[in-house]
């Protein structure tokens, strides 16, 4: 579509054909979204209202367009004439707030030199100007009055021969115009003799449209008054949404956002879709903290309203306060399960398994509440602050718990308790497993108080307090006492009373004194050392200073002969020695702890009776027949069946025990042999001990009465349970095993036969020691096998000293007791598999060891491998045995470390060296051999257990030397379970 217009050149006469072309009503186009018209000269339907002076200078040239809309178009054309000042000047023009505004204008321009004779006056461009103004009223504006917009060439100019092409040339310059500061403006082009058509002139203002970003709404926003000014603009969160951090945006010169800065987020309950906020559907839940969306309600919640910020939990379901809205609802566990107590002596071991209910949560922790039976009242009562929890009593996250200092022989209730997060929230209804203990005997607690006395110059005396928990009758006490710094040399005084003086001492002198109790249960632990001091010498026997040294040495000499002569005789009289017991003190003298008297209580071999049926009654209780009654058969015995059924005694509870009968036809040997049993186990009294109820020898069958062990003999109760303890448990076993032979080898009993298929199990998993016997127990024994030397020797659990010449002695029951070790950790296997005895003789005799078992903790190997030493001397002794056991359950952390070597070879034992100094000499450390001694550290084995610490504490306190120390201590250990042979 084109338009076609006659252009007259007034001034000159000439009649233009001039053509708004297309592109003319092509640019009636949409105004751009951020840009807003003040003024449209295309868009104006009637008068503009312009005004143009002089008259004759720009003139409007009325069109229409297609649609009859008026193109208002001024055209001036005075190029012929000199002088030219025409000003076109528009109506006034409301700014709308805007402070910088663009002028985009739409002409033609004849080019110069088109024109006939032209060109000394005709001009190619025309002058824009503007004035501000508050209101339309100022319509005579003085030339003077505007301020110029610039000056605007034509980019493309006109001739003749283009109009009769027809192709049109229209320029479009935009000028922008600013700081405004009124309310309004006019506009005002000036013609200084150009040939020009002003097509159409398009007012505006930029802006920043509306816009939603980050759910905040930005208003419109007009542009700065500078180009390069950038506005920050505020936006205002959408509904149902806060923000988060102040919503910004920056409006550029350009009507363009930038820079946006903050974000407004729903609030809870809603969700953001699309730029707004949502809310949520019932079922879905969505709190201020989490995801963007939504979420369904977490296992065991619910919600059944729009916009929920949280789930509610299902009904016996609980959230924590610190429990997020995003965790499902949880409960309380159940009860703990198969709970086991393990009790040793006054301590108990309590384990359980984990709930079979968590409640959803992994912050179970179990809590152990003890109860005590007062026996007066019949009725339990809370156990007292004086019994110790290891590692505590509540809060425990393991399933075990060592429960300490408790009375001996007392009746006890625990309760175990599972506790998560959300049990304090329900109803208290508690959750625990309970468990019924008794505490078997213990030797009484350390004393705590040693006071001096009346002070001599010879004498000291000393009293002392009852130990806090003595745990039975206390018997007498044990008063040992040495001049300070000369410990090696030390005297023991017994005594029944709580005070003693201690005489034949050396004036002016520091003397230590460590005292324990003893009861039927054994000795307590020594109290610490109390340092006293003897009085000074008078003047007057001053010179004779050396005199009570020679005194008390000669004195303590006689008195150590005396009694060594006293015992061998009154041993040599009976064989019983409680004949030479019951004085109120007993004084003995040690010397590096080689020469040793004989404690209160010692075994006394059968044997030595000349009639055996003494000895029986002496040891034992006999038992009327009506008080037993024989339920069932449990073993076989050498002499004949083993049964068990009640046991009731007048006066007494009904308790089961064991039965073991002589069967008939019995020779008077067996028949001895069979009770001399009975008369070595009524000798023995300790948890860790089989005890022997009484036996029955007025009525036939002859029989043999025992607590009953539950379990049975460990070999075959540890093979039928291969797996299932943990390892604190079997050490629980060991530690029990150890106590019953420390009690032993105290009273001087050697066993000679200490075997797992030798010790008994009872319900509560306590170990006690069996199968006493004087050369009958070697001769029934299965796994006993003759010897070149003729007696019958059980190999594979002897230690080679008693192969090779009977030496038996409380050393070799701790190489048995190694065995015992190796068999429980490997839950029965048979030592050295099924080597020949004859090989396992060579082995052993080559320093070849059994291997450790599979997951054995290597505190427990190393232990195993001391008491096979072959030097009997440096095994370790049990009370040694039994402490570190001790130490290893206190401690179970030195337990999970187990030696990774598995296999059925032997390995080599021992290392380069046969003695500490050898060792310390071999690595230029032999200046600290004395101090090694004097610390204790006087074999190998205990040294390759050292740790710094250790080797600090005996006196070492260059870092060098202990580094040294340390890394031979490593390499010993290295090479002690390098070697293996295949079996
Ligand atoms: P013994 O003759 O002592 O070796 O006993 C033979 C078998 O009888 C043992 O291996 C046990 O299985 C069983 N037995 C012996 N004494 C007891 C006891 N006190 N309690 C339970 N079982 C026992």
């Amino acid at each position: 579509m084109s338009m076609v217009s006659w252009w007259s050149c007034a001034s000159l006469h000439i009649r233009c054909a001039f053509f708004i072309s297309l592109a003319v009503c092509a640019t009636r186009g949409a105004t751009p979204s951020n840009e807003v018209n003040l003024l449209d000269s295309r868009s104006i339907m009637g008068d503009l209202g312009w005004i143009a002076y002089p008259k004759n200078g720009w003139e409007e040239i009325g069109e229409v367009d297609e649609n009859y809309a008026p193109i208002h178009t001024y055209q001036v054309c005075r190029v012929m004439e000199h002088n030219q000042n025409n000003w076109l000047q528009t109506s006034w023009i409301a700014n709308e707030g805007a402070q910088r505004v663009f002028v985009e204008l739409k002409f033609t321009l004849r080019d110069c030199n088109s024109l006939p004779g032209g060109l000394g006056t005709c001009k190619e461009t025309f002058n824009v100007f503007y004035y501000e103004s508050n209101d339309d009223d100022d319509r005579n504006i003085h030339e003077t009055q505007y301020n110029k917009i610039d000056t605007i060439a034509a980019d493309e100019s006109f001739t003749e021969l283009d109009l009769g092409d027809r192709v049109m040339k229209l320029n479009t310059e935009v000028r922008d115009v600013g700081p405004l500061t009124k309310k309004g403006f006019y506009l005002a082009f000036q013609d200084l003799g150009a040939c020009i058509a002003l097509v159409s002139v398009r007012v505006f203002y930029k802006k920043c449209p509306t816009v939603v970003k980050n759910l905040a709404v930005f208003p419109d926003t007009i542009t700065g008054s500078d180009s390069s000014q950038l506005l920050e603009v505020l936006g205002t969160c959408v509904n149902n949404s806060v923000a988060e951090e102040l919503p910004r945006m920056h409006c550029s010169a350009e009507g363009e956002w930038l820079v946006p800065i903050g974000r407004c987020m729903c609030q809870a309950g809603h969700e953001e879709v699309n730029g707004s906020c949502q809310v949520c559907k019932p079922g879905f839940y969505r709190s201020a903290l989490q995801t963007r969306t939504c979420s369904k309600c977490p296992p065991h919640s619910f919600t059944k309203t729009e916009g929920s910020t949280s789930c509610q939990c299902e009904h016996g379901y609980y959230r924590k306060d610190t429990d997020l809205p995003n965790m499902a609802c949880t409960k309380p566990p159940s009860a703990p399960r198969s709970a086991i107590s393990n009790v040793n002596e006054t301590s108990v071991l309590l384990e359980w398994s984990t709930p079979e209910e968590t409640g959803g949560r992994k912050d179970v922790t179990y809590s152990v509440v003890c109860r005590k039976m007062n026996a007066e009242l019949r009725q339990h009562e809370p156990c007292g602050s004086h019994v110790r929890y290891l590692p505590q009593r509540t809060g425990l996250s393991n399933t075990s718990v060592m429960v300490l200092d408790l009375l001996a022989h007392t009746n006890y209730t625990f309760e175990v308790e599972a506790v998560n997060g959300v049990s304090q929230l329900t109803n208290p209804l508690r959750q625990y497993v309970s468990l019924n203990v008794t505490t078997n005997q213990a030797a009484p607690s350390p004393i705590t108080l040693v006071k001096r006395g009346k002070t001599a110059k010879n004498s000291i005396a000393v009293s002392w307090q009852e130990p806090d928990r003595p745990n039975g009758i206390i018997l007498e006490y044990e008063i040992k006492y040495f001049e300070k710094d000369q410990e090696t040399s030390y005297t023991i005084v017994k005594s029944k009373e709580t005070d003693v003086v201690v005489d034949g001492l050396k004036p002016s002198s520091a003397y230590i004194f460590q005292i324990r109790a003893r009861t039927s249960a054994g000795y307590g632990a020594f109290s610490r050392r109390f340092e006293f001091e003897t009085s000074p010498y008078l003047s007057a026997s001053r010179d004779q200073g050396h005199v009570p040294v020679i005194a008390v040495a000669v004195t303590l000499g006689i008195i150590l002969l005396a009694l060594i002569t006293g015992f061998l005789l009154s041993g040599r009289r009976c064989g019983y020695s409680k004949a030479k017991q019951d004085p109120d003190e007993e004084k003995m003298h040690f010397h590096n702890g080689h020469i040793k008297f004989p404690g209160v209580r010692t075994y006394i071999d059968p044997h030595t009776y000349e009639d055996p049926n003494q000895a029986i009654h002496e040891f034992a209780k006999e038992i009327d027949v009506p008080c037993i009654t024989i339920e069932r058969v449990i073993g076989a015995g050498e002499f004949g069946e083993v049964c068990s059924g009640p046991l009731r005694l007048p006066g007494k509870r009904e308790i089961v025990v064991a039965i073991k009968t002589l069967k008939a036809g019995y020779t008077e040997k067996q028949r001895r042999d069979f009770l001399g049993e009975a008369s070595i186990m009524g000798q023995f009294d300790h948890p860790n001990i089989i005890h022997l109820e009484g036996v029955v020898t007025k009525s036939k069958p002859v029989m043999i009465i025992t607590e009953y062990m539950e379990n049975g003999s460990l070999d075959t109760f540890l093979k039928k349970n291969d797996g299932q303890f943990t390892v604190i448990q079997l050490v629980g076993m060991l530690r029990g095993i150890a106590s019953g032979m420390r009690y032993l080898s105290d009273m001087g009993y050697v066993h000679r036969d200490l075997a797992a298929r030798n010790i008994l199990v009872n319900s509560n998993l306590v170990c006690k020691v069996s199968d006493f016997g004087l050369s009958r127990v070697l001769e029934d024994d299965p796994e006993a096998a003759y010897t070149t030397r003729g007696g019958k020797i059980p190999i594979r659990w002897t230690a080679p000293e008693a192969i090779s010449y009977r030496k038996f002695t409380s050393a070799s029951d701790v190489w048995s007791y190694g065995i015992v070790m190796w068999e429980v950790m490997s839950y029965g296997e048979r030592p050295y598999w099924e080597m020949s005895n004859q090989d396992v003789i060579k082995a052993v005799e080559e320093s070849y060891r059994l291997p450790s078992p599979m997951d054995c903790p290597a505190a427990l190997y190393q232990l195993m491998m001391d008491c096979w030493q072959k030097d009997r001397n440096s095994r370790p002794k049990f009370d040694e045995i039994v402490s570190l056991l001790d130490k290893l359950i206190r401690n179970p952390s030195s337990l999970v470390s187990p030696t990774n070597r598995v296999s059925n070879l032997l390995v080599e034992h021992g290392s380069a060296f046969s003695s500490v100094g050898e060792w310390l000499d071999a690595i230029k450390m032999g200046r600290y051999t004395k101090l090694f001694m004097e610390s204790g550290y006087t074999s190998l084995d205990v040294v390759t257990q050292m740790t710094l610490e250790d080797v600090r504490r005996v006196g070492v306190t260059l870092a060098g030397h202990q580094k040294k120390i340390l890394n031979s201590i490593q390499e010993m250990r290295v090479q002690m379970t390098n070697a293996t042979i295949p079996v």
